[in-house]
């Protein structure tokens, strides 16, 4: 079987490598396009994960409208899917890339899988433009692999049939287990963690932050850095920053905690300085997808800066809270997590174990 795996985002990317390696590994065919929607945070991942695609379609402009990037990838993927003609084409998640390039192999009757199916908020406003893009893709798509019960219990009561519905956990999952692996090597080296571990005083509380969400642009990130303001003011916490390269983001953060005592703000960092990150910090404020789905497993507790999440799992569960945007709610949080948190009892995390992928595959060799 022929394969073709679309992406244009680090999430998808970090999200789909160990499933592109385990095909790989199992004898299929396997083409990569990237559209590169989002450039240098793309090329990252792929370095990291030692993917280089068959197809880089270099699609990022300054300012690019999701009208005119949906038209440029509709236009280039036909090409593409012309040249390949694969018998799968494989897409991820919910973004723009994700739903033209499955709606491109739909308009060539190719079939389509997607990963990481069925999660909503059923709010087509938030996450915009996500929450469209995915139930667009569960229309189209002939099989949904899905993260969690949750997800498939979703695509049931749209109607979707149980038949083309395979539940695998996350392979997110796998991507951090593969990666905890790898750098907690003794011969692991990387100059970016070194530099992070020379930079950022870590006897102290380290307070994890990202934020990339459209929904928050404007007076969202303004109350966030806000709140991140006051809590700097605690002699005991360092608030550690990778800015999304977005402007929207790097505007308003850079313009309200440049130069603040106690808050690092740095640039995106690679995919194994991250999770590095991730297990150096107290907590994680962030509207991130990823990470909600990440932290569990390392125990960190995540604060989502959204007012809904379609990760209700870990809400549930108690490994994350929604505090929105609410100047007041995000600090008196925070505060009480410095405080009180001594850890999760248990750390069963709900997305997954770090076999999706095999899962994945196993089923595609199955229909070969
Ligand atoms: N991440 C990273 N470097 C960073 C910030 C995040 O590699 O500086 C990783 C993070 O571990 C997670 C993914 O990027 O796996 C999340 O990406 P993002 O928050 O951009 O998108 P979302 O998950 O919301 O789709």
């Amino acid at each position: 079987m022929k394969i073709l795996i679309v992406f244009g985002t680090r999430p998808e990317a970090i999200k789909m490598a160990s499933l592109y390696h385990e095909l790989q590994k199992q004898g299929f065919i396997v083409k990569v396009c990237v559209t590169a929607q989002h450039r240098e945070m793309l090329d990252q991942v792929l370095d990291f994960f030692g993917i280089i695609p068959d197809y880089d379609l270099d699609l990022m402009q300054p300012n690019q409208t999701l009208n005119d990037l949906s038209a440029r990838i509709l236009f280039k993927m036909d090409h593409v899917l012309c040249e390949v003609k694969p018998d799968l084409v494989l897409v991820h998640g919910d973004t723009t890339t994700s739903s033209m390039v499955a709606l491109a192999a739909f308009h060539k009757g190719i079939k389509i899988g997607h990963v990481e199916a069925g999660l909503r908020t059923y709010n087509k406003h938030a996450p915009f433009p996500e929450e469209i893009n995915r139930q667009i893709i569960s229309r189209i798509a002939d099989i949904h692999f899905t993260p969690t019960r949750h997800a498939t219990q979703n695509l049931l009561k749209e109607g979707v049939s149980g038949n083309g519905i395979i539940e695998t956990g996350n392979t997110v999952i796998d991507a951090l287990f593969w990666t905890l692996n790898k750098i907690k090597k003794k011969n692991y080296k990387n100059n970016e963690i070194d530099e992070l571990k020379n930079s950022i005083p870590l006897q102290k509380k380290i307070i994890l932050v990202t934020g990339h969400r459209r929904e928050n642009f404007g007076e969202g990130f303004q109350d966030l850095c806000e709140a991140l303001l006051a809590i700097s003011q605690r002699k005991d916490v360092a608030i550690v920053f990778p800015v999304h390269l977005n402007p929207n983001v790097k505007g308003v953060v850079f313009e309200l905690l440049s130069s603040k005592k106690n808050i690092y703000l740095i640039n995106p960092v690679s995919y194994p300085a991250f999770v590095w990150l991730m297990q150096q910090s107290f907590l994680i404020v962030s509207d991130s997808g990823g990470i909600q789905e990440e932290a569990p497993s390392l125990g960190k507790p995540v604060l989502v800066t959204r007012t809904v999440s379609e990760r209700a799992e870990g809400i549930a569960a108690g490994f994350s809270t929604l505090v929105g945007t609410d100047k007041n709610k995000i600090i008196t949080t925070i505060q009480d997590i410095l405080d009180n948190f001594t850890g999760f009892s248990k750390l069963q995390n709900p997305y997954g174990c770090g076999d999706a992928s095999q899962q994945i595959v196993n089923y595609l060799l199955n229909l070969d």
